[in-house]
């Protein structure tokens, strides 16, 4: 089997996602995905990897992991990073339609039947259009597209509302983010106490309507600096909100000052989703720095980059979170992670998107039920793009080789 061409589709409406399809002479087609910058990652991805990618083995993943990466760009999350788990992700994706078995069964089989999941808290039009965590990308202030508006449940609404609906599905972690805007103001320097007293209601309110019955996320998007990310701790800490986590309270440029927050609070740290390949995770695991192991298959570099991580967490005997909130090729990939790992804690699911949007891009989609997650034994990913999306009047389609 040989690699015969590669192509990118993009879609004005879903800027930052990428799809990528790699396509073989044996008339199979893998599919993979990355987020943010799509237009770069196309780019590289037709300029300097095509030409590598095209005529070689598909199957012989590993060879290509090592094979295609270029001198530079060693342990993040940048543009070739991004490109390389697109095109990692469709080549796991040819090897179990070739051979017959889901992505899950070659990693090493079903460690769990199903496995938990818990909702981030975000609504149908949540990070559509820039590359940033401003609150300009959050999509709220508009008209409800669907039942599933949850960043305005707590933004703005009734967060005991929001826990009850949630619980009423069976879902028993849910994710928030009140902190955003007072790191915004100050870049992360501080935050006042009347600043923090709001931030804390949609948890308290938690608290008040369904007690401890519903697990809180803290979501902190690596907007803070060291100081005011372990006051947010101390205020959690002092109240009896028992967070399930405190997710990127720093950004993860210096493993050490996360460290030094991770080991300034008794609150469980999760990081970070902003991570690359084995190498940054290892340094993260050697500091201790982290409780909960949080990765993007989409950006740390693929299924490959993956398995590795959630086993060098096991051997460091911490449970992995594959992160969602990007597209659905990418939740799919976490999703067959989840179901192997034997140490895998949970997996992000949104609501707004696995029942909204991301269905009018793709079928075969993990099934999400009684707060768990599962997926069929379709071989591959099972996920493919619908047909006829590469002819949507918005989207830019680019092709190298033959497809
Ligand atoms: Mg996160």
């Amino acid at each position: 089997m040989k690699v015969t061409g590669i192509e990118t589709i993009q879609l004005e409406e879903f800027g930052n996602i990428l799809f990528v399809q790699v396509a073989t002479d044996a008339g199979i087609t893998g599919l993979g995905e990355t987020f943010f910058g799509a237009p770069e990652v196309a780019a590289y991805l037709h300029e300097t990897v095509a030409p590598k990618l095209v005529g070689e083995d598909p199957a012989r993943i590993d060879r290509l992991r090592t094979a295609l990466p270029g001198y530079v760009g060693t342990k993040g999350t940048g543009v070739e990073r991004r490109g390389l788990s697109a095109v990692d992700m469709a080549l796991w994706d040819i090897k179990g339609k070739h051979l017959g078995a889901p992505v899950y069964d070659l990693l090493g089989g079903a460690s769990h039947d199903r496995v938990r999941v818990y909702n981030t808290c975000a609504g149908y039009r949540y990070v559509r259009k820039t590359v940033g965590q401003a609150r300009a990308n959050w999509g709220v202030g508009t008209d409800a597209i669907g039942p599933y508006e949850d960043l305005d449940a707590w933004l703005t609404g009734d967060a005991g509302v929001l826990a009850e609906s949630l619980l009423a599905m069976g879902i028993t972690g849910m994710k928030m983010w009140p902190f955003d805007e007072a790191a915004y103001r100050t870049n992360g320097t501080s935050i006042t106490p009347a600043e923090l007293d709001v931030a804390m209601r949609p948890f308290r309110r938690v608290r008040e309507v369904v007690g401890h019955r519903m697990d809180l996320m803290v979501e902190l998007h690596g907007l803070w600096q060291v100081p005011a990310a372990l006051q947010i701790a101390q205020a959690f800490e002092r109240e009896d909100i028992r967070p399930f986590w405190i997710e990127d309270p720093v950004r993860p440029d210096d493993i050490a000052a996360l460290a030094r927050f991770a080991h300034g609070t008794r609150l469980p740290t999760t990081a970070s989703e902003l991570l690359g390949n084995r190498g940054g995770f290892r340094e993260l695991l050697e500091a201790r720095a982290a409780s909960y192991v949080m990765l993007d298959l989409g950006w740390c570099g693929g299924i490959s980059e993956g398995k590795a991580i959630a086993t060098l967490a096991e051997s460091f005997g911490l449970p992995i979170a594959p992160h969602d909130c990007t597209g659905p090729v990418t939740w799919a990939a976490g999703c067959h992670l989840s179901l192997n790992a034997p140490n895998t804690l949970i997996q992000e699911v949104v609501r707004a998107f696995y029942t909204g949007w991301y269905t009018e891009l793709v079928t075969g989609l993990p099934v999400v039920a009684d707060g768990h997650v599962t997926l069929s034994d379709a071989p591959g990913l099972g996920t493919a793009l619908v047909p006829g999306l590469a002819g949507r009047s918005d989207a830019t389609v680019r092709r190298t080789g033959t497809m």
